[in-house]
């Protein structure tokens, strides 16, 4: 810690921080028995949540997806994909086992941010005239069958209530969306009619939540994955389960006697271990009370966190000077991917961390200062790593524990996504370490935890083409 590292030297100017410092590291521990805990109770809430709809946080929602595939997959398809921060157009042509992915052509395009505060004709409307653009590049270079519509994959990275494979309705947005007019209805209504206001003829066969697109482009490579888990602007995990299960399924079966349940863990609460700048965060927050596991863990906030915590070491002395900046203290102005840089300089006097806090926030800091800053980045990172990991223990577990032999005992993949995993690498040591020290060294040992970058863009054109209405 701090004090052990820069001994009597704390200056006065960090002084009146340090006991702050010392009773968020205390707030924020994650021993082994607060990671046991965790594990467990998402096992536990998952469970409730597979009884009975709304029986506990995690709303356990049903995919449609029965099969994942198989790698015979053929055929042109396309996948659009709106998550948190970018919206992406994608076609690929399917090649079958031998040819595979032949070639894919992807777009992306920020989305505006008045979007996530319009209506949702303007957002669908947004997504449908980004898509007629693309197709409309292709100058007629890919020609379909007669009387065919072209088939796309609907990645949507919100909570939905699925009605079927190709339907679903929005149950509420999450990670800074506030689009009005949208929950209650089904998205791919929505998208539809604004596809149509385009004079676009597009097909969606697949309507799919992140992470059962990236379980989905994972498989296609590896048939050990099980699980798939994503960290980036917010955060969620879905897996393979047994219908047996499911008590909510009243005993209707499918024909692979398995389905993709979306845990939408981010919803999960008990035995977080929260500070009084968490709480005032959610108190502030879009949606309070809501998505606390996301806010605790996920890309969105870690940066909001530790900016609340600077403004309070600020106020209490004078870690900055004695003003203390506004921009400072304006929401969000520290990012995640700040909270990153500033742990990958490891420099004597940390002047990379110097230059992001002042970019950043406008702060002045020096030496003591930028080593406090670095501690509670540290701090914020490795409590929602270590969170994660065991959000991916109490899977595991509730896994074996139901169906036994379905994930130990076996090589067993865990495919990850989302910014925050690919671009912070203490926060990915954090996870993976949590996730040893719960399951010890020989579990651990057959549970790959595996980055499958931007799986989940093919994945949802692989799902369009296992949902296809056409033969192939
Ligand atoms: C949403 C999930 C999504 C996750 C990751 C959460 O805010 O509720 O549906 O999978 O973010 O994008
Ligand atoms: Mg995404």
């Amino acid at each position: 810690s701090l004090v052990v590292r820069s001994g009597a030297g704390v200056s006065i100017a960090t002084a009146a921080a340090l006991p702050i410092l010392t009773k968020l590291q205390n707030d924020c521990a994650t021993p082994l028995p607060v990671l046991r805990h965790v594990a467990d109770a998402m096992a536990t809430d998952m469970r409730d949540g597979l009884a009975v709809d709304g029986g506990s946080d995690l709303k356990m929602i049903l995919s449609y997806v029965d099969y994942l595939p198989t790698g015979n997959e053929r055929g042109l398809f396309y996948a659009l994909d709106l998550g948190g921060t970018n919206f992406r157009v994608l076609r690929t042509q399917l090649g079958g086992k031998d040819d595979r992915v032949i070639a894919t052509e992807f777009e992306q395009v920020s989305i505006p941010q008045d979007l996530m505060f319009g209506t949702s004709e303007e957002l669908f409307d947004f997504i449908a005239s980004a898509l007629a653009k693309f197709v409309k590049k292709e100058g007629g270079k890919f020609v379909l069958p007669n009387g065919r519509s072209r088939e796309t994959g609907f990645t949507f990275s919100f909570p939905v209530k699925q009605t079927s494979i190709d339907s679903g309705i929005l149950i509420k947005w999450t990670k800074g969306f506030a689009v009005s007019g949208t929950p209650g209805k089904d998205v791919v209504a929505c998208l539809n009619e604004a596809m149509k206001r385009q004079g676009l003829d597009m097909r969606v066969s697949a309507l799919v939540n992140d992470t059962v697109a990236t379980l989905a482009g994972a498989r296609y490579w590896d048939n050990d994955v099980m699980v798939a888990v994503i960290l980036g602007t917010g955060t969620n995990a879905c897996y393979v389960e047994s219908v047996d299960a499911i008590p909510k399924l009243n005993g209707q079966k499918t024909t692979s006697g398995r389905t993709i349940v979306n845990t939408e863990w981010g919803a999960f609460s008990n035995g977080l271990p929260l500070t009084e700048f968490d709480r005032e965060m959610d108190a502030e927050s879009i949606n309070p009370g809501e998505q606390l596991f996301e806010k605790t863990i996920s890309g969105m906030y870690l940066g909001e966190i530790v900016r609340r915590i600077l403004v309070r070491m600020a106020e209490s002395g004078s870690l900055f000077g004695k003003r203390v900046p506004e921009r400072l203290r304006t929401p969000f102005t520290l990012g995640t991917p700040n909270i990153s840089s500033i742990q990958q300089d490891t420099s004597e006097d940390l002047e990379a961390v110097g230059t992001i806090l002042y970019e950043a926030t406008g702060v002045d800091s020096n030496l003591d200062a930028r080593k406090m800053v670095v501690e509670v980045c540290d701090t914020i990172a490795k409590r929602g790593g270590r969170l994660a990991g065991a959000g991916i223990v109490g899977i595991l577990q509730k896994m074996e524990e139901d169906s036994k032999g379905i994930v130990f005992g076996k090589r067993t993949v865990v495919a990850m996504d989302g910014g925050l995993y690919e671009h912070h690498p203490q926060y990915r040591r954090y996870l993976k370490d949590a996730v040893t020290e719960l399951l010890g060294p020989e579990l651990s040992s057959n549970v790959v935890i595996e980055h499958s970058k931007d799986g989940s863009g093919i994945g949802a054109a692989l799902l369009a083409a296992t949902n296809s209405i056409y033969e192939h």
